[in-house]
């Protein structure tokens, strides 16, 4: 028997990000066909998506600030 104390705990993550995975194309696919149908899915999607674009929002500014410089450099 091999010492993998931690085998049991590699399938479960494995299963988790499957979810997790599931989870969000489910809720992208359902807020692409639903309108705007305000159900507890849509929401989930909403909270989802801004926590998902959480980067994308105003550190992006920082980052073009900090690369500003070497595009004039590069120029
Ligand atoms: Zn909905």
């Amino acid at each position: 028997m091999a010492p993998q104390t931690e085998t049991p705990r590699i399938p479960e993550i494995a299963d988790e990000t499957d979810v997790m995975r599931e989870q969000l194309e489910y809720l992208i696919e359902h807020a692409a066909e639903a309108d705007e149908c305000d159900c507890s899915e849509c929401r989930r999607y909403l909270r989802v998506r801004a926590i998902l674009l959480e980067i994308f929002g105003e550190p992006q500014q920082a980052k073009v600030q900090e690369m500003a410089p070497q595009l004039v450099k590069a120029a």
